[in-house]
This record gives C-alpha cells, sequence and structure tokens, in this order.
C-alpha cells in the first residue's frame, strides 16, 4: 500500500488523534485500558475481540478527518465485508464497510449514517485501498430544562464526494456509548471483527 495515496496533512490548529505510530489518545471502551489494537505500517489495525476504541477527549461540535482501509475480504458478502463503524460523540455511527461491488440493505451500506439515513451516493474505493471520510459534526442542542431544540446534524465527504450535506440526526445508533446526548462525548471506532485499519485521524472543534 502507497503510504502517499489519499494523505491529507493536519492542519496547525488540529488536533491530532492518530499520526501513525502512537496511539494514546484512545482507550478501550469498556475497561478505559489503553487502546490494544496493533500498530502496523503507520496505521492502527482493528484487533478482532478487543472491541471497540474511544478517545480520551471529548468534543461536541467539530470538523474531523480520518482514513481507513479495508482488507479484502472476497469470500464474505453484505455486512460481513470489513465491516466497521465511526462514532461520532460517542452516539451516532457512520458504517464503514466495503461497498466496492457488496450488495447490502442501502441504510448498511458504507457512509451511511446506519440504520437511518444512506449516503447520496456510492463513493467506495476497492479495497486495500486508502479511503478519507471528512466530517462536519453539529451536535444536537438542548435547553437548560433539557428539551431538545435542534438536532444534530453531519455532512460528510467520502473520497472527497459530498455524500451527506446537513443530514439531520435525530437518535443514537445501536450500539452507541451510554452517556446524554446533551453531554460532549469521544470518537468511537468500532471492533465488528474485521482488520480494519486507520490512520491520519485529526480533529478540529469547531
Ligand atoms: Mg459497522
Amino acid at each position: 500500500m502507497s503510504s502517499a495515496q489519499n494523505y491529507t496533512p493536519p492542519p496547525a490548529d488540529a488536533v491530532v488523534l492518530f499520526a501513525g505510530t502512537d496511539a494514546s489518545e484512545w482507550v478501550q471502551r469498556s475497561s478505559g485500558d489503553p487502546c490494544r489494537w496493533r500498530i502496523i505500517d503507520g496505521a492502527m489495525e482493528v484487533v478482532p475481540g478487543t472491541g471497540d476504541i474511544v478517545t480520551k477527549r471529548r468534543f461536541r461540535d467539530f470538523e474531523l478527518h480520518l482514513e481507513f482501509w479495508l482488507p479484502l475480504m472476497a469470500d464474505k458478502t453484505g455486512q460481513a465485508r470489513a465491516n466497521s463503524g465511526l462514532y461520532l460523540q460517542g452516539l451516532y455511527e457512520i458504517q464503514i464497510l466495503d461497498s466496492y461491488n457488496n450488495e447490502t440493505y442501502p441504510l448498511g451500506v458504507c457512509a451511511a449514517l446506519y440504520n437511518q439515513v444512506a449516503p447520496s451516493q456510492n463513493a467506495a474505493l476497492p479495497p486495500e485501498q486508502w479511503q478519507t471520510y471528512h466530517v462536519f459534526f453539529r451536535a444536537p442542542k438542548f435547553d437548560a430544562e433539557g428539551n431538545r431544540v435542534q438536532d444534530g446534524a453531519v455532512t460528510l465527504l467520502w473520497n472527497g464526494v459530498k455524500v451527506h450535506d446537513e443530514t439531520p440526526i435525530t437518535v443514537p445508533t445501536g450500539g452507541h456509548l451510554d452517556h446524554s446526548p446533551s453531554e460532549p462525548g469521544p470518537i468511537m471506532l468500532q471492533d465488528h471483527g474485521n482488520k480494519i485499519r486507520f490512520r491520519n485521524i485529526w480533529i478540529r472543534p469547531l
């Protein structure tokens, strides 16, 4: 794999969450222990069975850049083919899946706001190439009494193609963290049992 492929360097004011060697911004979801995913070739790779990982830092509104690499799983189909997920605020999943010539239900394809809103188009690259997500996320807003006064929203560029444009976010996705949508939350990456790799992850709180 070419290390320069699709690489977007972080801006100077970004919080770098992973730059190739150091996973110390991340902990295991369930235990809070140091990240147990492995570091390989400048990437973090899911070690199946270790569980989801979350950032130590918490965020509300942000711009996030992340690159992911999906293994070729030619013997698998649908949701079994290179599955992971990016959870915003620990609550809302943007699906990660090999969606290159891989049929599945529309709300489960790569870049879907999982089970809620499909991407406007399929911008998938073949497996074993680096792909990019560039996310603009606005968390839902609540008044002092805890009433929701504004839905959350997500804009997503997938490999440079805008596939969500201010898509409203209303309810948390299954598998979400147990915390209030009115509070900042971590970024979470899902261990769905497949050896997905991540690199060049940075965030700018907005
Ligand atoms: Mg998933």
